[in-house]
């Protein structure tokens, strides 16, 4: 390997998984370069967070990064690590924003582990709106009759005003916005994603409804994909638009294997939705692409933080490390997409294979065996045997 992998290393029990990961699966097999940041939360309070910031350029420069799954802070954090000196931001949030990029949850899937729907065979990813509707919305209550009306005042000096409605009683309001620019990155990210992994795209707004709103989202939807038509057609792909209620509907139907792009709220609760019907959250990969073809991968579950007491107190933890492996191996393979080392991306798939393999033979964490079907001998083993095993399983031969 030449061009580094921006590594990003996190906090808690998954920071203990991703050093077994790197020290038993990869470096025997790999001669890895990575750039490197500690984005625990210690060493985040320590730089006064400029680490995360100083990753997410780096990720910028060299065009690849993996995640470790890192603390957000929160008041019950600030009172377990008292020498915070300030609520850091999550760190996803701030790399997001550094590369404007679009987040794709993509369920792993194996033969012993049925999906709750069963007409589904193959994975959906999810790719969500990251920015703006009622996540960044204004609201208020008002306990007397009157009107409310919204007010944009233009640079220029132009005014609009609309009246929202009047009430003749208490009311509650809500202001909310979104920007052409994100719409816009969030297109071109699902393009671009569906294009690299080759897969339909559908979207779905409410357009019938919201005509401006939602219905700006499928124009400029509709004009990004203009740029993505030709090389949609020479893969065969499909962009299917519809209606959200619609969109739920066909993919209870469906067999899977496309991308769903959803609107901010719609991919909150469907992404959910769609992982646990899949089996559960330490089985989701997640990717950050940037509409300028940048790419952060990362395991969509958190740091296991009671797995990890569990472990200081020096008892063994069935955690789950899939996500993660899957994390490094979407990793790799694009690092040897990217710069033309099919070794490189071979032997990911080998892990990949090794990993799966591992699972199909009956070995699992605990959480996955407690959901394998009930006809499936299942042996469970700690965190430790479980990439043992899976190292067993990397022969030579398959690299
Ligand atoms: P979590 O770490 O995802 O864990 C929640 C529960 O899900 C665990 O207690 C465990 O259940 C189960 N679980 C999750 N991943 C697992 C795995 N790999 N193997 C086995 N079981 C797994 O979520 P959380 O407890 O809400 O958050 C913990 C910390 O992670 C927080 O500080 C949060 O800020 C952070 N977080 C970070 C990210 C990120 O960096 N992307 C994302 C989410 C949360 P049982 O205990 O029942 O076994
Ligand atoms: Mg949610």
């Amino acid at each position: 390997m030449t061009t580094p992998i921006v590594e990003m290393d996190g906090d808690e029990m998954t920071r203990i998984l991703w050093q077994l990961i790197k020290d038993k699966l990869i470096s025997p097999h790999v001669d890895l370069s990575t750039d490197y940041y500690d984005l625990s939360l210690q060493n985040r309070n320590k730089t006064q967070d400029q680490v995360t910031v100083d990753s997410a350029n780096a990720t910028k420069k060299y065009g690849v990064a993996v995640k470790c799954a890192t603390i957000t802070p929160n008041r019950q954090r600030m009172e377990e690590y008292p020498e915070l000196t300030e609520m850091w931001k999550s760190p996803n949030a701030t790399i997001r924003s550094i590369l404007d990029g679009t987040v794709f949850r993509t369920p792993i899937t194996i033969g012993c582990i049925k999906p709750a729907v069963r007409s589904w065979e193959r994975p959906i990813t999810i790719a969500r709106h990251a920015y703006g509707d009622v996540y960044k919305a204004v609201e208020f209550i008002t306990d007397e009759p009157g009107e409310c009306v919204m007010t944009f005042k233009g640079l220029s000096g132009a005014e609009q005003s609309v009246l929202v409605q009047k009430a003749a009683g208490p009311a509650v309001w809500l202001g909310q916005h979104n920007l052409d620019s994100s719409i816009r990155s969030f297109a071109r990210s699902c393009f671009q994603y569906a294009v690299d992994s080759r897969q339909d795209l559908w979207f779905s707004t409410k357009d019938t409804i919201s005509k401006k709103y939602d219905g700006h989202f499928k124009e400029v939807f509709d004009d990004e994909f203009e740029r993505y038509k030709e090389q949609f057609e020479k893969l065969g792909l499909e962009y299917f638009y519809t209606l959200i209620d619609d969109a739920a509907a066909r993919i209870m139907r469906s067999k899977g294997g496309y991308i769903w792009a959803c609107k901010n709220y719609d991919g909150d609760v469907m992404s959910d939705m769609v992982s646990s019907a899949f089996g559960s959250l330490a089985m989701m990969t997640s990717v950050l692409v940037s509409p300028d073809g940048k790419y952060e991968f990362e395991a969509a579950h958190g740091t296991v933080t009671r797995h990890y007491y569990r472990y200081l107190r020096g008892e063994k933890t069935s955690t789950n490390p899939i996500a993660t492996i899957f994390a490094w191996t979407g990793a790799l393979k694009k690092r040897g997409e990217l710069d033309d080392l099919p070794e490189l991306s071979a032997f990911a798939q080998t892990l990949e294979a090794a990993s799966l393999d591992t699972l199909s033979a009956g070995v699992m964490t605990s959480d996955l065996a407690a959901l394998a079907d009930a006809s499936f001998e299942a042996k469970t083993v700690d965190s430790q045997e479980f990439i043992d095993a899976i190292a067993e399983r990397i022969t030579p031969g398959g690299l």
